[in-house]
């Protein structure tokens, strides 16, 4: 099986894999009650927090859902350069928020002064943003936006979806304040999808238990007092916690600083590669996610016969998304793939830009 290059679901790891096939447990035995604290005590690393992490099972837009309806009694911010934050805002809306949008251009990155702008003096119980939006492929500025926010409301919650970074890019929500940070495990985690994360300092933590109709699937103070016993409400993933316990051993021993050091390195390969063959960058540079490339079709290619191409030796990229569907696509470098999977990809490239030209 050759590597795909899609941003989520990721190629998983076959040792993790095998994890997941394990006999199961009784998630009240205590043998997995020690699994559920490791996996998730271990975890912490990657949102830079001494806070807690809730998992729970569900995909990562379960914790968009979660963040508005535990966060907010009524009144709260969404900022938007991309597909991502977008339906984070329909989201909240749709229960019942009432959240307005800061709606920016989506080759732009969300600029602190600009956030700072729309939060001062409006009262938003909570603002919300995407660290990487993996629609457009650019990475907004996570640090310089908390701090802004921080600055101009500082009793605004802030709330940041890392579901195509967490793992692959640096994430401290405790030095840059961030309240909340989600994401799920089937992009930079590299494991099979169905698992979310979501990491809840005590400030957020304590906005919630005032919070009505915070629901019951995804009410953190419900989940909270059972984390307290190493459990769920419900019945958790158990293969999926297996599988994190695992991966995060072979994370922590590639090293954080490596990991992202290596998905850096896949970015900047895949944006040189595209810039010296003619392709747009849909991002800015200074800006572009470390995670996935956006390519704009300049050359106009044919997509349908490269993706075809493609297949036949077993990989895949992935189309645009969104708006930006049919003028872009997009190569997702993450979770366990290698600077030379990216050069492999590439000459593939080429060998069909040579065939067709
Ligand atoms: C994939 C993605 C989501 C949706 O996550 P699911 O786990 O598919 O629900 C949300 N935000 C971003 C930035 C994503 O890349």
């Amino acid at each position: 099986m050759s590597p795909m290059f899609v941003p989520g679901p990721v190629d998983v790891a076959p040792e993790i894999m095998a994890a997941q096939s394990r006999p199961m447990l009784p998630h009240r035995a205590k043998e997995f009650e020690a699994i559920f604290h490791r996996a998730a005590d271990k975890s912490r690393a990657l949102f830079g927090t001494q806070s807690r992490v809730l998992l729970n099972a569900a995909s990562g837009s379960g914790l968009h859902e979660a963040a508005v309806r535990n966060f907010v009694h009524k009144k709260m911010l969404i900022c938007a350069n991309g597909a991502f934050a977008k339906r984070w805002h329909d989201v909240a809306v749709s229960n019942g928020k009432d959240a307005d949008l800061l709606d920016v251009d989506w080759q732009l990155p969300l600029l602190p002064e600009k956030v700072a702008e729309a939060v001062k003096g409006k009262g938003y119980e909570a603002v919300a943003f995407v660290h990487n939006e993996t629609s457009t492929g650019l990475m907004n500025p996570a640090q310089g936006i908390a701090a802004a926010i921080r600055d101009a409301s500082p009793d605004s919650l802030i709330l940041v979806d890392a579901v195509s970074s967490l793992a692959g890019a640096e994430m401290q929500m405790d030095t840059w304040g961030i309240d909340f940070v989600l994401t799920s495990s089937q992009k930079c985690l590299a494991l099979p999808p169905g698992l979310s994360l979501a990491a809840i300092n005590d400030r957020a933590m304590d906005k919630a238990k005032t919070v009505e109709n915070r629901g019951w699937y995804f009410d953190f103070v419900r989940l909270e007092t059972h984390r307290l016993k190493d459990t769920t409400p419900a019945t958790p993933a158990i293969g999926l916690i297996y599988a994190l316990d695992l991966q995060m051993d072979r994370i922590l021993a590639e090293g954080l600083e490596n990991r992202y050091a290596r998905h850096k390195a896949m970015a900047d390969c895949a944006a040189s590669w595209a810039e010296a063959h003619g392709f747009g960058l849909y991002a800015p540079e200074g800006y572009r996610s470390h995670t996935v490339t956006t390519l704009m079709n300049t050359p106009g290619i044919d997509m349908p016969a490269l993706k075809a191409f493609l297949l036949q030796r077993d990989t895949r990229i992935a189309g645009g998304y969104g708006k930006i569907k049919d003028t872009t696509f997009r190569i997702g470098h993450m979770g366990e793939l290698t600077l030379a999977d990216v050069q492999t990809l590439l000459a593939a490239f080429e060998e069909f830009m040579g065939k067709t030209r």
